[in-house]
Parts: C-alpha cells; structure tokens; sequence
C-alpha cells in the first residue's frame, strides 16, 4: 500500500517512521521498516559520515539489517523500534493492505532472504507467486509469510546465487522478468550499503531528490516535506539510487543495452 525508502547521510529510522505517518491516510493494516547499519557505524565511528563508513567496509561484506514489523498502526511499530535500538542511514519502510495473506507480523513487510541478505517492500499483487514459490521451494528455500511479496526476496537472492557476476540492480531486473502481475518495489542489500533498488508496473513508484539524499516512495506526500524535486518514474523502470546519483532504466532492457531515461526532476508543490 504504501512504500517509503531513504539514502543519504542522516538517520533513516525517523525519516522512514514519519514518511509512513504521512501515508496512513491511503489505510493500511500492518507496518514495518528494515535499515541497514554500517558496521563503521556499528563499531562507533558514527561522526565520520556515511561514505567514510561505506568505504570502511570491504566490497562484498555484509553488514546487519534489522527488520521490525507489526500488525497494526504505525505507532505500534514505532513503539516496538524503540526497543530495538536502529541505527543507520539507509532503509525501507512499508504499510500494507493485505492482499495474500492474513494482517499479522510476520505477513507485514519488509520481507527477507533466509539471512536478510535482500530486503523487499513491495505493492501490489504478483499473479504467479504461487508457480514461483513451488520453484524456490524445490531448491530448498523456506517461507516464513503467507505472502505473495516474500518469492521477491528469495528470487532476487537466488538470481544474485545463481549469477555471482551480476550488479544486484542486474540481479533484480533478471529476478523480475520472472514475475507477472504488479509490482512497486525497493530492495535493500546487505552487503550494498550504498544502493537501493526500486522498480515498478502497475504501481506507482516517486524518487525524490534531496541535497545528497534520495527518497523513494509510493506517494508524494511521504517526500515532499524533504525535498520538492521528484521524478514520477514511468510504467516499466527500474531505479539505481546511490549516495552519489542515480539511473533509471526500462526494466525489461538489460544493463548493458538498456538506455539510461531521461530523469530531470520536476518540481512539485
Ligand atoms: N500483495 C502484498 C501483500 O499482500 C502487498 C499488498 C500491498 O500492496 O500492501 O502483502
């Protein structure tokens, strides 16, 4: 139902919260938010900045993602992230209207790969999640939702398993030709704590572009107290955000053939 996303240099968790305030006029039954701490971050080096912390990390390393969700108001969740002590500057936030699926915790989004690997949020319905999930299945990967959403992850996890050379932006859009029905979605990444993919059918997807920061959301109204440049992505694209640019590309045309979009933001009241 609704779709909030941050990178940039402040703390995403408030900025993820509020954004999911902003939204609860579109009802929704669940909440819930996943945020990536950089381990620079985790072991104290927090006033260096977000880009010394990324760049202190080795390539390829994964670093902890907490997902906290709960049936309910988004005040419930903001009760239950107090405990829990998040910190990190790049996250995903989600509200759901459940389609597939009973309201409860574990149904709300965001949804993980086995080891929270790849986070989803995502809106919309995927037709042939049940096909999907009979496949994941037989390779061996366990559900721990009723969802449609959740094949999203383990997809995405198995693609990037299956094809270790691909950019997980790649990953996705292979991960995606899989699915039909509609989609808005971001992932997160563990081990790609400069990166937030998003893409959408069917379902709208807003990219927000702050002074050295990104939003993305389902609606403009999660946005625009941060920033008034917004670009509506169109019918079809994937979005690459990183701390230094972003791109944005038809979902169905490789990266290497695939021509970037035009993307100049407009500027929204
Ligand atoms: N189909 C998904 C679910 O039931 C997403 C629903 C939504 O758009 O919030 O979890």
């Amino acid at each position: 139902c609704g779709i909030i996303a941050y990178l940039g240099p402040r703390q995403a968790l408030e900025i993820l919260l509020h954004g999911l305030q902003r939204m609860e006029y579109r009802g929704y039954d669940s909440a819930g938010i996943a945020v990536l701490s950089q381990l620079a971050d985790a072991a104290g080096s927090g006033s260096e900045g977000a880009a010394a912390a990324a760049s202190a990390a080795a390539p390829g390393t994964a670093h902890p993602v907490k997902v906290v969700k709960r049936a309910g108001k988004v005040a419930r969740l903001a009760a239950a992230v107090e405990a829990a002590g998040i910190e990190g500057s790049l996250g995903i936030g989600h509200t759901r209207w459940s389609t597939h699926g009973p309201p409860n915790d574990s149904n709300s989004h965001p949804h993980c790969s086995a080891g929270c690997e790849v986070s989803v949020v995502h809106n919309g319905v995927l037709e042939n999640y049940g096909s999907l999930k009979k496949m994941l299945q037989a390779k061996g990967y366990t559900f721990s939702s009723d969802t449609d959403t959740e094949v999203l992850a383990h997809l995405v996890f198995d693609t990037r398993k299956e094809h270790p050379a691909l950019a997980p932006e790649e990953a996705v859009r292979k991960a995606l030709t899989l699915v039909t029905g509609a989609f808005g979605v971001v992932f997160l990444f563990s081990d790609q704590p400069d990166l937030l993919v998003g893409a959408r059918r069917g379902s709208p997807l807003i990219l927000g572009v702050g002074e050295g920061e990104y939003l993305l959301a389902s609606d403009a109204s999660a946005i625009v107290e941060h920033t008034k440049h917004v670009v509506y992505l169109e019918e079809d694209t994937l979005v690459t955000v990183r701390r230094g640019g972003y791109s944005i590309s038809h979902i169905t045309e490789t990266g290497a053939d695939g021509k970037p979009l035009p993307h100049d933001p407009e500027v929204v009241e």
